[in-house]
C-alpha cells in the first residue's frame, strides 16, 4: 500500500505517479502533493495541507492516516481533495524551515527573497493549488476549502486555535460550524493581509481558509494522538462528506480579533513578554508590551492577550500580535 509520509520523506521518484481503487483516482502531483478524486462528482473541493513547517509533525502523521484510510478504502471520499506536505526538506531535518519561513512568503512574496528551495516551493505550491481548484470547478465542485494544519511553537492557554485570514467577507457559517465542531479552544480573526498559505487561498480563490494551530510540536512517533481526536474526527467527516460531530470540548470556542501588529522595525526592539509567557496570556491597560526608538506598543484596551511573541524576528518581521476578545 501506497505510504503518502514514507514516500514523500524518502524523496525519491515515485514508481507509479497515478492509481485508483475501487472508488477514487489519485495522482502524484509532486513531491508530497497528492490529488484524489471520487468518481461521483462533488461540491467540495478541500485542500488539506501540513508540513508548511517541517517539524510540525503530529498533522504530518494524522493526513498521511487520513489518506492510508482513503486509498485502502476503508474510509470514503465524497469530496475532491489536495493534501499537500509543504516543506518536505525540512520535514526530514525536523526542522521548522531549512533557510526560510514558507508561512510568510505565499501570494507571491517569494519573489521578495533571495530565491532557494524555499521560494520555489511557495511558488510550486501556489500553482498545485490553482491548478486543483480549477480543475476541481470544471468538474462542477462550487465550494473551495482549505485548511493548513500546524502546531504551536510555545504553550498556549487555548490549547488548539484557529487563524481566520483577512476577508473583506464574513467568513462562511459552516467553516465557522466545522471548526467548532472540531473541538477548537479559540478563533483569532486577522485584521490585514499577510503571507500565511490561508490568507493566499481565502484572498485569491476565495476558499474557506483557516490555519489551525493543534497543540505542540514534537518529533515524529512521539505525538499523543489521543489529544487530536477533535480534528481528526472533523476532517474525516469533511472528506467523507458525513454529519459534523458532536463538540467535545467542555468550554465554547472564544472569538478573539487582532487589535495590533507589532513589528520589530529597529534594532533596538525590545519585547517586553517574558520569555515562557504562553500564547493569550493577558496583559492589562497600560502595559507596555514593546519598545523600539520612537515606538511604544501599549495595552490599549481594558486587557489585551499576547499571540506569538517572538523578539528575534527579522527587522521589518512581526514580532507578535495582540488580541481582544469579540
Ligand atoms: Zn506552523
Amino acid at each position: 500500500m501506497f505510504d503518502f509520509l514514507a514516500v514523500t520523506l524518502s524523496g525519491e521518484p515515485v514508481s507509479e505517479p497515478s492509481g485508483q481503487t475501487e472508488t477514487l483516482d489519485w495522482q502524484w502531483r509532486g513531491e508530497g502533493i497528492l490529488e484524489l478524486s471520487p468518481r461521483q462528482p462533488c461540491e467540495t473541493a478541500a485542500v488539506i495541507s501540513a508540513g508548511v513547517h517541517g517539524n510540525e509533525t503530529a498533522p504530518i502523521e494524522l493526513l498521511s492516516q487520513l489518506v492510508s484510510e482513503l486509498l485502502s478504502g476503508e474510509r470514503l471520499l465524497r469530496t475532491r481533495l489536495l493534501v499537500l506536505l509543504g516543506n518536505p526538506p525540512s520535514m526530514r531535518i525536523n526542522k521548522r524551515y531549512v533557510d526560510t519561513d514558507m508561512n510568510r512568503m505565499f501570494g507571491g512574496r517569494h519573489a521578495r527573497y533571495k530565491p532557494n528551495d524555499e521560494t520555489r516551493r511557495a511558488q510550486e505550491l501556489e500553482q498545485v493549488m490553482a491548478l486543483f481548484y480549477r480543475s476541481a470547478a470544471a468538474a462542477g465542485a462550487t465550494q473551495r476549502l482549505h485548511y493548513d494544519l500546524h502546531t504551536a511553537i510555545r504553550g498556549s492557554r487555548h490549547v488548539r486555535f484557529g487563524l481566520l485570514p483577512f476577508q473583506a467577507r464574513p467568513p462562511a457559517q459552516s467553516m465557522l460550524e466545522w471548526l467548532d465542531a472540531a473541538g477548537l479552544d479559540a478563533l483569532v480573526h486577522h485584521r490585514s493581509p499577510g503571507g500565511t498559505f490561508t490568507h493566499f487561498s481565502s484572498d485569491v480563490f476565495q476558499a474557506d481558509s483557516c490555519t489551525l494551530e493543534l497543540g505542540k510540536a514534537l518529533p515524529f512517533g512521539s505525538n499523543d494522538h489521543a489529544q487530536f481526536t477533535g480534528i481528526r474526527r472533523a476532517l474525516e467527516t469533511l472528506v467523507s462528506g458525513e454529519p459534523l460531530p458532536a463538540r467535545e470540548a467542555a468550554a465554547p470556542l472564544v472569538h478573539y480579533r487582532v487589535v495590533q501588529d507589532v513589528i520589530r522595525s529597529k534594532e533596538d526592539f525590545q519585547l517586553f513578554v517574558p520569555a515562557d509567557a504562553v500564547n493569550f496570556t493577558a496583559f492589562s491597560q497600560g502595559y507596555v508590551i514593546a519598545q523600539e526608538n520612537g515606538r511604544i506598543y501599549k495595552v490599549e484596551a481594558d486587557e489585551e492577550a499576547v499571540l506569538f511573541p517572538n523578539p528575534n524576528v527579522a527587522l521589518g518581521l512581526r514580532a507578535g500580535l495582540m488580541l481582544v476578545k469579540m
